[in-house]
C-alpha cells in the first residue's frame, strides 16, 4: 500500500522523542511538509539534523497562552498528531491533593491534565478552526493507550487521561465529521521508548503484562507509526471516531 501526504502540512506533537519523533521522519519521507512540535530544544535540533526539511516548535504545552502562539504560527495543517503525553505512576489509593501537594508541589496532577487532555484540545481547536475555514478537511489522530481500555495498576491518573482522549476522539469525530474532518486514535500496548520504560522496564512487571497479550510480547514504534500514517491517510477514509488498539489482542480477549 502507498501513501503519500504531497502538499499536505502535518503537525506532530511531542516529537522530539519515541512514537512522535519516528512519525515525524515517515510523514517527512511520505512527502508531507511536517511542523515538529516539542518541549526541549534539543531534541528538536537533533530531529532537524536528520531530517533537515522539517520545521521545528519549541513549547512547552502545558502553558496554554505558549501554545496558542505556537500553533497558530503553524498557519494551515492538513494532518495532525496529538501524541504529546506525560506518565507518572501512583497506586489509586494515594492519589490525594496531598500526597501531591507534599511530595510534588502540586505538579503532577493539574500537569498530567493539562499536558494529556487540556492541550489536545487547545491544540485540536486551533487546527480545525483553520481546517473548517479552508473547507478542504482533514484528518486528527490521538495518540491514546490501552490504558483507556483496561485497568492498569499504579496508572490511576494516566489511565484516567487517556480515556479522556478516547471520549474527545469521539465527540471531535462527531461534531467535526460533517466538516469532512475524521478524527480516529490509536491505543498502544506498552512501546519501548523512555515513557514505556517508566512502568515496564523492569522483568516482573513486563513479564505478567506480555502473559496478558496473546502475540507475547510488547509493540514496536515502527508499528504504532505505521497505523497512526495509515488513520491520517486517504486508505482510511471511510474510518471516523474509532478508538484503535495496537495491543496484541490484549483488550479484545479479556485477558
Ligand atoms: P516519550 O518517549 O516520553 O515521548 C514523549 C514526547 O512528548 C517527548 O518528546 C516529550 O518531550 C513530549 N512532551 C511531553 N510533554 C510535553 C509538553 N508539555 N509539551 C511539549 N511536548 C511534550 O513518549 P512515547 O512513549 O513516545 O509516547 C507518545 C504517546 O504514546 C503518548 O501519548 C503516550 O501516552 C502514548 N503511549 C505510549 C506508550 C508506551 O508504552 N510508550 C503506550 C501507549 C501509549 P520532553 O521529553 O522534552 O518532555
Amino acid at each position: 500500500m502507498d501513501i503519500r501526504f504531497d502538499g499536505k502540512k502535518a503537525l506532530v506533537t511531542g516529537a522530539g522523542k519515541g512514537i512522535g519523533r519516528d512519525t515525524v521522519k515517515l510523514l517527512a519521507k511520505c512527502g508531507a511538509d511536517v511542523y515538529a512540535l516539542s518541549r526541549t530544544q534539543s531534541d528538536l535540533d537533533s530531529l532537524k539534523a536528520e531530517v533537515p526539511e522539517i520545521k521545528t516548535v519549541c513549547v512547552d504545552l502545558s502553558d496554554w497562552d505558549s501554545t496558542k502562539v505556537a500553533v497558530e504560527g503553524c498557519g494551515p495543517i492538513d494532518l495532525l498528531v496529538n501524541n504529546a503525553a506525560i506518565a507518572k505512576l501512583e497506586p489509586f489509593l494515594e492519589v490525594t491533593k496531598e500526597f501531591y501537594s507534599y511530595y510534588l508541589n502540586n505538579y503532577f496532577v493539574n500537569r498530567t491534565m493539562n499536558v494529556n487532555v487540556r492541550q489536545l484540545i487547545q491544540v485540536s481547536q486551533i487546527v480545525a478552526r483553520g481546517m473548517v475555514e479552508r473547507g478542504l478537511g482533514g484528518s486528527i489522530v490521538n495518540v491514546s493507550s490501552q490504558a483507556s481500555l483496561v485497568g492498569l495498576t499504579n496508572h490511576t491518573v494516566y489511565c484516567a487521561t487517556k480515556a479522556a482522549v478516547d471520549s474527545l476522539t469521539k465527540t471531535m469525530a462527531l461534531e467535526l465529521g460533517p466538516k469532512n474532518i475524521r478524527v480516529n486514535s490509536v491505543n498502544p500496548t506498552v512501546v519501548n521508548t523512555a515513557m514505556g520504560k517508566i512502568g515496564w522496564s523492569k522483568p516482573e512487571k513486563a513479564e505478567p503484562m506480555k502473559r496478558r497479550i496473546p502475540l507475547g510480547r510488547f509493540a514496536e514504534v515502527e508499528e504504532v507509526v505505521h497505523v497512526i500514517l495509515f488513520l491520517l491517510s486517504d486508505k482510511s477514509s471511510m474510518m471516523n471516531g474509532t478508538c484503535l488498539p495496537i495491543d496484541g489482542g490484549m483488550s479484545s480477549t479479556g485477558v
